[in-house]
C-alpha cells in the first residue's frame, strides 16, 4: 500500500484521568510496549510524529471529550489536546467537547475552545448521558454547540453505536436522533462516529443517504467486517472517513487496519477517498 494514511479517529488522550475501571478496560487488550509508546506520545508530540512517519500517517485526528462521571475525563482535556496539536495543526487536528450536561455558559465556551484552536467537537452521548437531539426538550448546551459550529465551519463528531465501558448508556447510541440534528442545522458537518456499530448501521446508512451533512468515520469498525455492515458503502463514498479508533479495546493498530482497509474489493478511487482524501472536505488546508 503506497498511500498515506489519514486517521480521523484516535484516541491519544490523558490517559492518567480515566477513571481505574475504565483504565483496566482499555489496557486490557494493549501489550507493553505499546502502552510504553502511547506514555512516551503524551510526553512529547515529537515522539507521536516521528512514529506516525515511520508508519506512513499523513495526518490524525485526536479525539478528546469530557465525561468526569463515567469515564473520568473533564474540561481539561481541552487544553491538553489544543496545546498537544499546535506543534503541528497541519497533521495533528485537535478535537474536544463541550458537557452537554455541565457547561454552565455553553455558547461563550464553544467560541472559546473554537478560539483557542479545536477543530472539531465530540459528542459522545452514551459516556455523556444525553441524547444528540436534546435541545429539542430545552438543552441550551446541545443548541449552542450545534449552532455555532454551523457557522464557524467546525465539524461535530458523534459516537454512534455501542460502548463496553462501565457506566456507558447504550440507548443513547442509536444514531436515529441525529436526524433532527441534520435536519434543523442542514450546513452542520456531522461526522457519525463508528456506524451506529454493531446494532444500527442500516439507521446510520439511511441518514448517510438522506442529509447531505451527514458524514461517516468507519473507526471501530473490523475492516474485514465493513462491506458486510455497509454493502453500499460507495454509493456515500465522498462522505466516508477511515478511522481506526486506536488504541480502543480490539483494534489491532493504525496501519493494520489502514491495510486491511486497503485490501477491500472496493475501487482504488473509492478507498483513495476514504483513506486519504475526504477529510480535506472537513479540515481545509
Ligand atoms: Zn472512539
Amino acid at each position: 500500500m503506497d498511500v498515506p494514511i489519514v486517521d480521523v479517529h484516535v484516541h491519544i488522550q490523558p490517559w492518567d484521568m480515566l477513571r481505574s475501571d475504565v483504565q483496566a478496560t482499555m489496557t486490557a487488550q494493549r501489550r507493553p510496549d505499546e502502552l510504553t509508546l502511547l506514555r512516551a506520545f503524551l510526553q512529547d508530540p515529537r515522539a507521536l510524529l516521528r512514529w506516525m512517519d515511520a508508519q506512513g500517517i499523513q495526518a490524525i485526528a485526536l479525539i478528546n471529550y469530557s465525561s468526569p462521571d463515567i469515564m473520568g475525563f473533564t474540561d481539561e482535556v481541552n487544553d491538553f489536546v489544543t496545546k498537544f496539536c499546535a506543534v503541528a495543526p497541519d497533521r495533528l487536528i485537535a478535537v474536544g467537547s463541550l458537557h452537554p450536561r455541565f457547561t454552565p455558559n455553553p455558547a461563550d465556551f464553544v467560541r472559546t475552545w473554537i478560539d483557542r484552536g479545536l477543530r472539531a467537537f465530540k459528542l459522545h452521548p452514551p459516556h455523556q448521558l444525553v441524547y444528540p437531539n436534546d435541545y429539542l426538550h430545552g438543552n441550551r448546551s446541545l443548541e449552542a454547540l450545534y449552532a455555532i459550529c454551523q457557522e464557524a465551519g467546525v465539524p461535530v463528531i458523534v459516537h454512534t453505536g455501542t460502548s463496553i465501558f462501565p457506566g456507558a448508556r447504550n440507548r443513547f447510541g442509536d444514531p436515529i436522533y441525529l436526524d433532527d440534528v441534520a435536519v434543523d442545522f442542514p450546513n452542520l458537518r456531522i461526522i457519525m462516529a463508528h456506524g451506529g456499530r454493531p446494532l444500527w448501521m442500516n439507521t446510520a446508512f439511511f441518514l448517510l443517504r438522506r442529509h447531505p451533512n451527514v458524514f461517516l468515520d468507519i473507526a471501530g469498525i473490523p475492516p474485514k467486517s465493513l462491506l458486510e455492515y455497509f454493502p453500499r458503502l460507495a454509493e456515500v463514498a465522498d462522505r466516508v472517513l477511515f478511522g481506526s479508533d486506536w488504541p480502543g479495546p480490539g483494534v489491532p493498530g493504525i496501519r493494520a487496519n489502514a491495510e486491511a482497509f486497503w485490501d477491500l474489493p472496493l475501487p482504488e478511487s473509492v478507498r483513495r477517498q476514504i483513506l486519504c482524501e475526504n477529510y480535506r472536505k472537513l479540515w481545509p488546508l
